[in-house]
């Protein structure tokens, strides 16, 4: 049974180590990821979550309901236009146990690389929500939060409702 990891354990800061094979333990902790996402209506879920410093994570695109299981995933084109959206973690938790959400801004298009849970090399341009996500996501294995994309004050406004739930 995976644990989610909430903002304050170090396993958020740590970067993750690439993944050298693909074994049975590794898809069924990816099956387990999908549905942990699925049961909190979350759209992604990136190993150091779950307690694993491994280069892997889940997401779904929202829209199609698709779900991608990523591994080694690698952002290696960003698009020149910057968009904003409201982000939220399930690793930073307010009082009401629910994500606290503030608008982040990042390029609206980007490339990315990943193999897939067959093994299979893929490439894909992503727009949007989508491309939000895997952005996120990729963030989390180099031990980075949707906070650190915040001006300090915005940043402050967070924390302190994650602060009031400890
Ligand atoms: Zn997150």
């Amino acid at each position: 049974m995976l644990q989610m990891k909430l903002c304050g354990d170090l396993v958020l800061r740590t970067k993750c180590d690439p993944v050298s094979a693909i074994t049975p333990e590794l898809l069924s902790t990816m099956d387990e990821m999908v549905k942990m996402m699925e049961e909190q209506n979350g759209v992604g879920l990136a190993a150091p979550q779950v307690g694993i410093l491994s280069r892997f994570l889940v997401m779904m695109d929202p829209d199609s309901k698709q779900v991608f299981r990523m591994i080694n995933p690698r952002i290696v084109s960003y698009g020149e236009d910057k968009c904003t959206m409201e982000e939220g973690c399930l690793s930073v938790l307010g009082s009401d146990d629910l994500p606290v959400y503030s608008n982040v801004t990042r390029p609206s298009s980007v490339i990315v690389e990943w193999t897939d849970e067959t093994g299979k090399q893929l490439s894909a341009q992503m727009m949007g929500l989508p491309a939000r996500i895997v952005q996120h996501e990729t963030d989390h294995l180099d031990g980075v939060l949707f906070i650190d994309h915040l001006s300090p004050v915005r940043r402050e406004m967070v924390m302190r409702k994650v602060r009031r739930r400890k």
